[in-house]
């Protein structure tokens, strides 16, 4: 045992830090642990889980209309903002209390307060030092708004969860994860909404196809989408906000939410004081360990700015939890990650774009299928789901799988699972379907796409 107070202490109880911290403690290892905002971190708090309640709350307006052509008649429907708020506040409530008993169970020491970094092996929090034979930092990201005159008036993701009123009209600036999420849960829940997005199709980086048929779904459902378009300046004037464009148009509206992409939050923390290196976006270096240029000193998630997801911040504390305290484990595999956008339809995907396995492969061929689930049927919803598969002819392996439609997060997960196992595109048209669903057009898609 060392002479430090602490095996292990970790700055931030967000998702990567909890994980690194129990299950550090539940190999016997004295953790401590700083928090200075809320149990749980972005995830539970400002991210993931309100998040997706408010995706679910959203969505209901368009299961209502549907329900007409099930036979249903639905006469009367009221949405209360403030209900879906205080009941989304109070389910966050009872997960800062899991998170706290998941601490507490497994024996960790949470401070509450604000840490810095004193020294290598030493933090401060409200004037009191804590000593640890090594330091983690897990401290996490923060909102970035560009400075533009009028920044002082706009909101980020932070703010949208606790709003006290639901804007009538809202301007959303961005086009990744979390504006496409957000324009679709203000327009599900009947807010004029438009979405500005400075490049000429939004989600960067994602599969072409699938970018360009969630442009239009979003459109016919009534949002406004403005590609190659940004803002230069907002005015408030006593009761709304005046945008003006960089083209000089000018839009009112009662909201405008910036949604441009998050910083590490390395501000502050004493890394300076240790020499410790970040890069030029400000977010900490760490070698293949998540080990710091000070050898004593880790980071993992968000702060390192790598793959900003949860399950990749939980899957990092858990290796170094393991590598320091318990059997020596496999390094996390950053290969193949699937990732949902929870717009409406959901975007899914895992493995490679169409656009990267033409540059990174001679020979693919392309399964495509484009159709209007049988859920739609009765209604007049005319979303189409949209599937993509990719595959190495060489070697028949898949090698990359996309989904555009009802529940693509909860249908790609499982292929997640084959493409790590190595399937083949003959391992798919092997597979029964499940009938009727959607998802069994992926073992049925027999004729690849002419090139
Ligand atoms: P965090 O969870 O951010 O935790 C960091 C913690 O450190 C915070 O609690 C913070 O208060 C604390 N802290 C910071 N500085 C200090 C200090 N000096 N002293 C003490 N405590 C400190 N990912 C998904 O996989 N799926 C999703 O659907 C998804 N949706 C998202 C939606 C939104 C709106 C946002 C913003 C993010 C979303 N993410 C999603 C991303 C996900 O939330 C992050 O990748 C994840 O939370 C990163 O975990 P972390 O442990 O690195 O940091
Ligand atoms: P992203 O980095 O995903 O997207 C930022 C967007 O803002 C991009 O479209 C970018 O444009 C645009 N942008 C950046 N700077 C400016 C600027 N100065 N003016 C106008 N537009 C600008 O960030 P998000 O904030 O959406 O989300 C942060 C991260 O959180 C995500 O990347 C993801 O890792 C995670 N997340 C995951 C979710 C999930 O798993 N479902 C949900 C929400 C967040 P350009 O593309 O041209 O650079």
């Amino acid at each position: 045992m060392s002479n430090y107070d602490y095996d292990l202490f970790v700055i931030g109880a967000g998702s990567g830090g909890v994980r690194a911290a129990r299950m550090s403690a539940s190999y016997g290892a004295r953790v401590g642990i700083a928090e200075d905002r809320y149990l749980g971190g972005t995830c539970v708090n400002v991210g993931c889980v309100p998040k997706k309640l408010f995706v679910y709350a959203s969505h209901v307006s368009e299961e209502i209309h549907n329900a007409k052509g099930f036979g249903w008649d639905i006469a009367h429907t009221t949405f209360d903002w403030s209900k879906l708020i205080n009941n989304k506040n109070a389910e966050i409530k009872r997960l800062n209390g899991v998170y706290k008993n998941l601490l507490d169970n497994t024996g960790v020491e949470t401070i509450y307060g604000r840490a810095t970094i004193v020294d290598d092996h030493t933090v401060e929090i409200d004037g009191k030092q804590f000593t640890a034979e090594r330091l983690l930092v897990a401290t996490g990201g923060w909102p970035m708004v560009p400075d533009i005159p009028g920044k002082e008036y706009v909101i980020s993701s932070n703010e949208a969860f606790f709003l006290e009123s639901l804007p009538k009209k809202i301007i959303i600036v961005g086009g990744g994860y979390i504006a496409v999420e957000f324009a679709g849960i203000f327009n599900g829940l009947g807010v004029d909404t438009t979405l500005l997005y400075r490049g000429p199709l939004f989600l960067r980086g994602f599969d072409q196809d699938l970018r360009t048929t969630l442009a239009e779904e979003m459109q016919k459902k009534g949002i406004n989408i403005k590609f190659n378009s940004n803002i230069s300046d907002i005015e408030k004037t006593d009761d709304h906000l005046i945008a003006t464009l960089e083209d000089g148009a000018r839009l009112e509206a009662d909201q405008v939410m910036y949604a441009t992409g998050r910083i590490p939050m390395t501000k502050d923390l004493g890394l300076e004081k240790v020499g410790i290196k970040l890069d030029e976006k400000n977010a900490i270096k760490v070698n293949e360990d998540y080990q710091t240029n000070v050898p004593s000193i880790y980071a993992i998630g968000d702060v390192t700015d790598r793959v900003n997801l949860t399950p990749v911040a939980l899957a990092e504390g858990m290796v170094l939890a393991k590598r320091f305290f318990g059997n020596a484990d496999k390094p996390v595999d950053y290969s193949d990650i699937p990732t949902c956008v929870f717009s409406q339809p959901n975007m899914s995907t895992v493995g490679l774009t169409e656009e990267q396995a033409r540059e990174k492969y001679t020979d693919i061929d392309i399964y495509k299928s484009k159709f209007t689930p049988m859920k739609y049927s009765l209604s007049d919803n005319d979303e189409k789901t949209l599937m993509k598969m990719i595959v190495d002819k060489i070697t028949d392996r898949v090698i990359g799988v996309h989904m555009l439609g009802p529940d693509a997060g909860e249908i790609i997960q499982g292929i997640g699972i084959a493409m790590k196992a190595g399937a083949r595109k003959a391992d798919f048209d092997s597979t029964i379907g499940i009938h009727p669903t959607a998802a069994e057009e992926f073992v049925t898609m027999r004729e690849p796409v002419k090139a």
